[in-house]
């Protein structure tokens, strides 16, 4: 089975391919890289908003 690496667009083997859907170690560790520094990008960019929200949040559990 071919199918499309999602990284680079190059057709790659599928079966006993241990990087797929990825057509080699290259793509799957720089996509996986890209994955990773996203995740840790979004929680970054919103700290603020969160703990305004839990800790308003909070004080109208006291108040009941
Ligand atoms: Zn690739």
């Amino acid at each position: 089975m071919i199918v499309q690496c999602p990284r680079c667009g190059k057709q790659a083997e599928m079966t006993g391919n241990p990087f797929r859907p990825f057509c080699s170690e290259r793509c799957k560790t720089i996509d996986l890289g890209n994955w990773i520094s996203g995740a840790f990008r979004i929680p970054e960019d919103q700290p603020e908003d969160g703990a305004d929200d839990e800790s308003r949040s909070r004080k109208d559990l006291k108040k009941e």
